[in-house]
């Protein structure tokens, strides 16, 4: 898989804070995030899609769901939806929703290059 380091187009701008994921704001407010939906609850939230998205990115990965792929690895997305992936996103979730993702057993690593293995 090549990992191309383009710069998003204005249809994919946003990406989820906490997988990754590049949407549209449409898309996120429609469909939520194809991975978080069920912890975060995106759609019809232009405030919380705010918070835990990220208009600033880099890297993009096309990740066609393949679980041995070395960049799923690197992203640590081995179990999301195929989609078009941030290798870095900026920002942090807010405090309330991390607690709120602790809570529900999800483990939240920002991927905004602050964690390293
Ligand atoms: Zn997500």
């Amino acid at each position: 898989m090549v990992v191309k380091r383009t710069r998003p187009t204005p249809k994919l701008n946003r990406a989820c804070m906490l997988c990754g994921v590049v949407q549209s704001m449409s898309q996120f407010r429609n469909d939520g995030c194809p991975n978080c939906e069920s912890v975060l609850h995106f759609a019809d939230n232009d405030d919380l899609i705010r918070e835990c998205t990220s208009p600033t990115f880099e890297g993009l990965v096309a990740f066609k769901g393949t679980k041995t792929s070395w960049v799923a690895r690197w992203l640590r997305i081995e179990n999301f939806v195929p989609g078009v992936y941030a290798v870095r996103v900026a920002g942090k979730l807010p405090e309330d929703v991390k607690n709120d993702l602790y809570s529900q057993g999800v483990e939240y690593r920002p991927r905004d290059g602050s964690v390293r293995d």
